[in-house]
């Protein structure tokens, strides 16, 4: 494996307060680069000061959005052990990206050493008050400056590092959420099981809307009948549907989330029955009528469950376990975020 070399800051700066931590505001003395240029593949990794990009005003990135990222986080525990919740997915996940992207694949032990290695230098960065934990931003961009529309040879990928403040500040709150049945976030055969900039910036708008009519997010249906499922915000989604956890299939259109997949294996764990299927807006609108739907919830690395209290579709509000959180949900967080912060037991081995 290549050498990872460290240049350390000279100017350490302030650090926030955990009580007033916000989300993505702040970051940490050092960032780890790497370069890409087709002769030389991945070269160069270094751990240097956190500083600013100097870029062409011609790079591909700035045009065509030539660019993948990432995003998990790291917690202390209570013995001051640094965990990470599954990185290994999320390096492999980067890299079903980058061949979206026809970006050149990175080695995904290096990129894990890299992470580990930031870390330990800005270790004392990590939040330590309930609920806060050190967000992790792996990401990779082309570099060349050329105007015309075909993949750069040249990259950097970059990790940085940012202390961010609990999702729940007072218990789990559920959300209110609009079915969006106009814009859609990706189709099958696009680039919505990839995690890169143009499906964020894309989302915007429906975001923007749904906002203003009191919505905290919107829940996307499929991009060619607006029937099926997809995604809720930047979410997957999961309904509990009389006895049954049900979540859609994933079909090239939607991420997938590695808290998607742990819920799955958990569920599984647990011996309860759960389906990964296609699911219509109409589905879940029958159950509700019927009284069957128990239970509705979004799953991620920022809010690891976020149980949805009221479904907005065609002028008909949906409000589902009475507006409150219910017990699965709550069963879920309280035990992935258990095993993220080393609290209790890690049956599946998921942190390391
Ligand atoms: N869907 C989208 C569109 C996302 O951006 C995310 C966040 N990465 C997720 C789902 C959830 O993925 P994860 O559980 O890996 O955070």
């Amino acid at each position: 494996m290549q050498e990872i070399k460290v240049q350390l800051s000279k100017n350490k700066k302030e650090k926030p307060i955990d009580e007033q931590l916000p989300f993505g505001r702040y970051f940490t003395d050092h960032m780890f680069v790497m370069d890409y240029s087709e002769e030389k593949g991945w070269f160069d990794p270094r751990i240097i000061p956190y500083q600013p990009i100097v870029l062409d005003p011609a790079a591909i990135i700035f045009h065509y959005g030539q660019t993948v990222f990432e995003g998990l986080k790291a917690y202390v525990t209570k013995d001051q052990d640094v965990l990470l919740f599954r990185p290994d997915e999320n390096m492999k996940r980067m890299n079903r990206s980058n061949q979206r992207l026809c970006i050149p694949e990175i080695d995904e032990d290096l990129a894990l050493e890299a992470l580990k290695k930031l870390i330990s230098i800005d270790r004392d960065w990590i939040p330590t008050k309930e609920g806060t934990s050190l967000y992790i931003r792996p990401f990779v961009f082309a570099t060349e400056p050329y105007l015309g529309v075909a993949p750069s040879t040249t990259y950097q990928f970059v990790i940085i590092l940012s202390p961010v403040g609990a999702y729940y500040k007072e218990g789990m709150n559920p959300v209110k959420i609009a079915v969006e049945s106009e814009y859609v976030r990706a189709v099958k055969g696009g680039t919505g099981g990839a995690k890169t900039a143009g499906n964020y910036a894309s989302a915007l708008k429906a975001q923007e809307v749904a906002e203003k009519e009191g919505y905290s997010q919107v829940l996307w249906l499929d991009g060619k009948e607006h029937k099926y499922i997809e995604e809720v915000g930047s979410m997957n989604v999961f309904f509990k549907i009389d006895g049954e956890i049900i979540t859609p299939a994933v079909n090239g259109s939607i991420l997938q989330g590695i808290t998607r997949k742990s819920v799955i294996e958990l569920l599984k764990y647990w011996e309860m029955p759960v389906v990964e299927r296609k699911i219509s807006m109409e589905e879940v609108y029958q159950a509700y009528k019927e009284g069957k739907l128990e239970e509705a919830f979004g799953t991620g690395t920022a809010a690891v469950i976020s149980p949805i209290g009221e479904l907005f579709w065609n002028d008909l509000k949906l409000t589902i376990h009475n507006g409150k959180t219910g017990e699965l949900s709550k069963k879920l967080y309280d035990t992935l975020t258990g095993i993220q912060t080393g609290k209790v037991a890690d049956p599946l081995n998921w942190v390391m």
